[in-house]
């Protein structure tokens, strides 16, 4: 064995590299450049999007399940109306929990009354929309519902949304149950379009000649006239003030659940928005040179969107695993249930993204709090920091961390 092939004790390896065996990861390859040659055919332009899947962290180890996709590249269904395009489960394997849905509306706009099986989470990411609903107490509900807010309709629970002036509404949905499907869905249309005349006649009350034009395709999205005053339409719609359980919930304007120099999180779940009783969801707010903090989430698998701004994440699974990937504007990311991850801002720009779980409350293990909270020879113990040194980290949880 010569002084190449003797392996470098762990402590004294200047650079971190994985202290495993059999050797794994490009830590292993100082003497071998050409083990990491990529002969092709390659595509640079893809590449460029992704210089941390290309040319990893020299800490990653090992390959796991995909966690990256974006609504950039899912196909999208259009209609004069709107459009929509999706992620489920079908397309994004790891996405088990939940599906997303990208949609826009123009003003006017229709998405046609309807229900389906699992609850809907939604946040507006552009203009505005009016929604209107009916709760399992039979109490109406209409609202407008502008950037940064969201709803949620519990599973079961009918609804409409339409797009209101100047520009309509964009927004994504986040459905409780990875299979489900925006082209999936129990409408209004449909359900009188199958049922025979005269039943409808009986249960309405009316001639059947009442239903000759009713439409034979369902309509799913479709234009409509700009509504009008909000007021108005509660009014029609038979709404009393106070008397709906909210069915919005005003994200971007709620107290941060941590906030520093380094930016902020700010939550919904059933704690101050009781309605959202099987999504909680997160929005966080990242500055140039910061990070989410190293962490995980023991009660749900994650589901991110990104709003904008460029990101890396590296999630840790058992195995050892760790894979390193980027994320942009309109990409999505799952982390299951327990891995660690962090989220660190990679551009100059404010990064920002939600964290959506399907759970009631939302929970998380910050690593800094656990490591400011056992004893510190403990910890000394482990990582061969002296105890002057451990003293300095953070007492507790950041969420972000600070600017320095
Ligand atoms: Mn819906
Ligand atoms: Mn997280």
């Amino acid at each position: 064995m010569d002084a190449a092939d003797t392996p470098v004790p762990h402590h004294e390896t200047p650079v971190l590299g994985n202290p495993d065996l059999p050797p794994e990861g490009e830590a292993n390859t100082v003497d071998h450049p050409r083990s990491t040659v990529m002969t092709g055919p390659r595509n640079p332009v893809i590449e460029s999007q992704f210089p941390n899947q290309i040319d990893p962290p020299r800490t990653d180890i090992s390959t796991q399940a995909f966690f990256w996709s974006s609504f950039n590249i899912s196909p999208r269904r259009v209609q004069q109306g709107g459009w929509a395009r999706e992620i489920t489960k079908q397309d994004f394997a790891i996405s088990d929990e939940i599906a997303g849905v990208n949609m826009y509306l123009e003003a006017g706009g229709i998405r046609e009354l309807h229900w389906h099986q699992t609850a809907e989470w939604a946040v507006m990411t552009r203009g505005k929309c009016r929604v209107t609903t009916i709760s399992r107490n039979g109490v109406p509900s209409v609202e407008d519902v502008e950037e940064g807010d969201l709803w949620f309709f519990p599973a079961g629970t009918p609804h409409s949304l339409q797009g209101l002036g100047p520009d309509g509404a964009e927004f994504v949905l986040a459905f409780d149950d990875g299979d489900q499907s925006e082209s999936n869905t129990l409408l209004l249309t449909d359900w009188f379009a199958h049922t025979p005349p005269d039943v409808l006649a009986k249960n309405f009350g009316v001639a059947q000649e009442v239903f000759r034009d009713i439409p034979l395709h369902n309509l799913w999205i479709f234009s409509g006239d700009e509504p009008g005053d909000l007021a108005a339409d509660q009014a029609a719609a038979g709404v009393e003030w106070g008397s709906a359980e909210p069915i919005i919930f005003r994200l971007s304007r709620s107290t941060p659940l941590h906030k520093n120099s380094g930016g902020s999180i700010q939550i919904a779940d059933s704690t101050n928005f009781p309605l959202s009783n099987t999504v909680a969801a997160a929005l966080v707010t990242v500055e140039p040179g910061s990070m989410r903090e190293l962490h995980w989430h023991p009660n749900a698998d994650e589901w991110q969107y990104y709003l904008r701004g460029s990101a890396r994440m590296t999630v840790f699974n058992t195995g050892p695993h760790a894979n390193t990937t980027d994320f942009r504007a309109g990409d999505v990311g799952v982390v299951k249930k327990n891995f660690g991850h962090y989220i660190e801002n990679t551009g100059d720009d404010v990064l920002q993204f939600l964290e959506v779980f399907k759970t009631d409350r939302y929970e998380e293990i910050s690593l800094a709090n656990w490591l400011s909270h056992v004893p510190p020879s403990l910890v000394t113990a482990h990582l061969n920091i002296d105890e002057a040194t451990l003293a300095t980290f953070p007492r507790g949880a950041q969420g972000i961390t600070p600017l320095r």
